[in-house]
């Protein structure tokens, strides 16, 4: 789109025929507009007040003509700023996603504005950011949460006393005068979505708007319809990429953290889902991202059973505030993982052959049906392997970060088909099977973290009556990421109440 200079006030023109002076948006970054205050007498539109509070679009995303949009403008209800902005000496900054990389921009012949625009590659999964392209964000009065709905906690369960604990602590921070961070620690199988029921409650009966964040779209998927039963009355809005809730308001919103990068100043109670998570942990976008949707004085509560060493220190010099939750829900201990030696894995995996020590480890539970995780260090050892395993057992499947059968193979794993899955670190959340057996091969390798060690023997001893399950680490030496998770999970399993 293109815009003129006219009366101090930036106008949009039509792009079939415009002026000789129309320019993108992003040649006026040194003009400043005066913008006016909503005038009162306008009537404005609702469905656009709907579609733009608190978030920050392009003119794609939204449903109203240009017209519509600039009337709002000139009556103070909505704004517009250049998608990007170029430095004094020509260097490009994507607003939306604060990307300033010149590597991570591009430039295309563009039919919008008739010349060479540069775009940015770093945001481009959520639609093109270009030199033309406006962001529109809303300035009058906010469509309000529903009051009149008590969003009343259906949920019934209990909460065992770690849960309870950090419940307390979650639901009295919402009524201390200055917010900020706090750090939840929860163990692998801690029932960390139960015990945000009641602070999610409280938040909402105080006007809060929610937010849920998390790296994985399979977790918006998980969690959209719990939260959905815990609060029958709340509008739980999920967004994914593909998700039809995309332009829907509601006080309580689970979303993948990409989705946030359309959010601004949104919400003030905020939960980020396994904040040391790839690739929230790597992405300075999605970080920005969240920082974006979440409003100046908003608590954000931080919840991950295995918080980054920056994290841990910060909480323990006292410079952020948290509480542990070290017991599962059952109340039993964590498996703590044996160590095994297996010789060299690598030549013994490259050679499609399984290492002795592994075999004797996992025929009985073969033969006694008992389903195993079996964890590889990369993907090209594991389709060296693979073969070798489904020779010699029954029902062996093979599962991976790029696999496109990925979410089949998984399913058939819960439903007991497959009996052993061999797969790399990409299972190292999220999926547990009840009563499965945990190993990995080669856990002296590189990939296997403290972090990816700790959640990796989570997918273990899930259920209440079988807390006892076996985590093994086959390795060709004992490093020490290894000792380290196993002194993590010990030191979680010592804690008493
Ligand atoms: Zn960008
Ligand atoms: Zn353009």
């Amino acid at each position: 789109m293109l815009f003129v200079l006219e009366q101090n006030w930036l106008v949009p023109v039509t792009e079939n025929d415009p002026p000789a002076n129309a320019q993108p948006l992003s040649a006026f970054t040194n003009h400043t507009i005066q913008w006016p205050q909503p005038d009162r007498n306008f009537s404005f539109n609702t469905e656009l007040q709907q579609i733009l509070t608190m978030r920050r679009l392009t003119t794609d995303e939204i449903n109203h003509s240009i017209s519509t949009l600039y009337d709002h403008a000139r009556n103070g209800y909505v704004r517009f700023e250049a998608g990007i902005t170029f430095s004094a000496s020509g260097r490009p900054h994507c607003v939306r996603c604060d990307n300033t990389d010149p590597t991570r921009f591009a430039s295309f012949s563009c039919a919008r504005c008739g010349q060479e625009c540069t775009y940015c590659r770093r945001c481009i999964t959520m639609g093109r950011v270009s030199a033309c392209t406006p962001l529109w964000t809303w300035h009058g009065p906010e469509t309000q949460p529903d009051s009149a709905n008590p969003h009343t906690l259906a949920w019934e369960g209990t909460l065992s006393p770690f849960q309870q604990q950090a419940s307390d602590k979650l639901v009295a921070r919402l009524h201390e005068a200055t917010a900020g961070e706090f750090l939840l620690w929860a163990v692998c199988g801690a029932g960390k979505t139960e015990m945000l029921f009641p602070a999610i409650e409280r938040a909402l009966a105080l006007g809060k708007r929610v937010l849920i964040a998390t790296p994985r779209t399979d977790v918006v998927l998980e969690l959209a319809p719990r939260l959905n039963e815990a609060f029958p009355e709340a509008e739980v809005i999920a967004l994914y990429g593909g998700s039809e809730d995309r332009f829907k308001q509601g006080q309580l919103v689970v979303s993948t953290t990409h989705q946030l990068l359309r959010y601004k100043d949104a919400f003030s109670f905020v939960i980020i889902d396994e904040v040391d998570a790839f690739p929230y942990s790597a992405d300075a976008m999605l970080h920005f991202a969240v920082q974006e949707a979440r409003t100046p004085d908003a608590e954000t509560v931080y919840l991950t059973a295995t918080p980054s060493p920056d994290m841990k220190t910060r909480a323990r010099t006292g410079r952020l505030p948290y509480v542990t939750v070290p017991r599962r829900y059952h109340g039993f201990d964590l498996p703590v993982p044996s160590f095994r030696w297996c010789g060299n894995w690598r030549t013994s995996l490259q050679r499609a052959q399984i290492p002795t020590t592994v075999s004797t480890w996992l025929r009985p539970y073969v033969d006694q049906d008992v389903p195993v995780f079996l964890f590889l260090p990369s993907i090209v050892l594991l389709e060296q392997i693979l073969p070798t395993f489904q020779q010699q057992y029954p029902s062996v499947d093979g599962v991976h970060a790029e696999d496109a059968e990925r979410k089949e193979k998984v399913q058939a794993f819960r439903d007991g088909t497959t009996k052993v899955l061999l797969t790399t670190t990409i299972l190292e959340r999220g999926v547990t099977v009840p009563g499965s057996q945990v190993a990995v091969v080669g856990a002296d390798a590189p990939v296997f973290t403290e972090a990816a060690l700790v959640q990796i023997a989570g997918r273990a001893g899930r259920k209440a009556s079988d807390p006892n399950a076996d985590v093994i680490y086959f390795h060709y030496g004992i490093t020490r990421e290894m000792a380290a998770a196993k002194r993590h999970i010990e030191a979680m399993n010592e804690s008493k109440m």
